[in-house]
């Protein structure tokens, strides 16, 4: 895992990092959204994939960092793979969250809205401490990339309860899931 000295420079901590290095990977952790805890028992090293731990995410998420800009950027960016059935929790971004869809079909919902279904090439804003949940379809797997930001004040994520099997399946009749954009291209599936 690479985490932000103080002056901004980039180190690796293999292992268990020294404790003066706690605060900064406690900050690398934020930016992965699995905070430091679960860093630790994913076993989190330097461009491993991370796996997305239960207390926030149902089923099975995958995660690998793509960037951690050094302060005073607070950008950072990951590119997330959900399997089919897997989502987040609900939570919500203090400073919002852009996530563009690369591959698969997803879902998505803001809190008091509809279940969305989110497709490769889609880009979605949620704004600052909007409560939403995001993941895969049903029998789809999803991957995304998502952009963050966190600072000293701001947390990068927040997070809430599970989305119950029953909010999850409250798929609007229509949404085409499981339709892929290809399915002509390939023959019968
Ligand atoms: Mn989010």
């Amino acid at each position: 895992m690479r985490v932000p000295l103080a002056d901004g420079t980039l180190v690796a901590t293999p292992g268990m990092p020294d404790v003066d290095l706690i605060p900064s990977l406690l900050d690398a952790s934020d930016v992965l959204g699995t905070g430091w805890f679960a860093a630790v028992a994913a076993e989190v090293e330097p461009g491993k994939t991370v796996k997305g731990p239960a207390d926030w995410f149902t089923g099975d998420v995958y995660i690998d960092a793509v960037a951690a800009a050094p302060a005073p950027s607070r950008m950072s960016a990951n590119l997330v793979h959900f399997m089919p059935g897997a989502r987040t929790h609900w939570h919500r971004h203090p400073l919002s969250q852009t996530v563009f869809v690369t591959e698969g079909v997803g879902l998505c919902q803001r809190r008091g809205g509809p279940i969305e279904v989110i497709r490769p090439g889609d880009r979605v804003l949620f704004e600052a401490d909007e409560e939403h949940w995001h993941g895969a379809a049903s029998d789809r797997l999803m991957v995304h990339l998502a952009i963050n930001e966190g600072d000293a004040d701001h947390d990068v994520v927040h997070w809430l309860e599970p989305v119950t099997d029953e909010e999850y399946g409250a798929v609007p009749a229509g949404s085409c899931i499981g339709t892929a954009h290809t399915a002509h291209l390939v023959g019968e599936l």
